[in-house]
C-alpha cells in the first residue's frame, strides 16, 4: 500500500498542472501555449511531458518514486514472465505491451511498430493504477 507523502507526490505527478493567465486571470493548463479564454501567451507554459519512448516512460516512472516493481507490478523495458504484471518491451522493431493475469496468462495489449502508441498504452494504464491507489 502507498500512504502519506507518497500519495501526495503521486497526485502531483499525474495531475495536470494549472496556471493563471497573466492577462485575464483564467485558470488554464500549463501545457496550453495560449490562454483558451483571451488568447494571450501563457507565460507559465510548460511543454507537455507525456512520454513518447520507452526511455522517457522509464524516466517519468522513476520520477514518481514509487515502491519497487515487486509492489507496483509494472515492468518497463522488461519481458517479465510471472503472474500479475504490466509491462512493455522492445523486440526487434516491435513494441509489445503486455499484461500477465493472476494465472500467469499473457494478454497482449499492443504489438506493433508504433513506439509512442505502445508507450501511451502503458502510460495510461500506470495512471489508472495510480489513481486507484490514491483513493
Ligand atoms: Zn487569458
Amino acid at each position: 500500500m502507498i500512504h502519506g507523502t507518497q500519495e501526495v507526490q503521486i497526485g502531483v505527478a499525474i495531475g495536470k498542472m494549472k496556471v493563471l493567465c497573466d492577462y485575464c486571470g483564467s485558470l488554464i493548463d500549463e501545457d496550453d501555449i495560449d490562454c483558451n479564454y483571451c488568447g494571450a501567451k501563457n507565460n507559465g507554459y510548460k511543454k507537455n511531458n507525456t512520454p513518447k519512448t520507452i526511455e522517457e516512460l522509464k524516466s517519468w516512472y522513476n520520477s514518481l518514486n514509487l515502491p519497487s516493481t515487486e509492489i507496483t507490478r509494472i515492468f518497463i523495458d522488461e519481458d517479465y514472465k510471472k503472474p500479475k504484471a504490466f509491462g512493455i518491451y522492445k523486440d526487434n522493431n516491435r513494441y509489445i505491451v503486455y499484461m500477465n493475469n493472476l494465472e500467469g496468462k499473457r494478454i497482449i495489449r499492443y504489438d506493433g511498430a508504433d513506439e509512442s502508441y505502445a508507450v501511451n498504452e502503458l502510460y495510461l494504464k500506470i495512471k489508472e493504477i495510480l489513481s486507484k491507489v490514491k483513493r
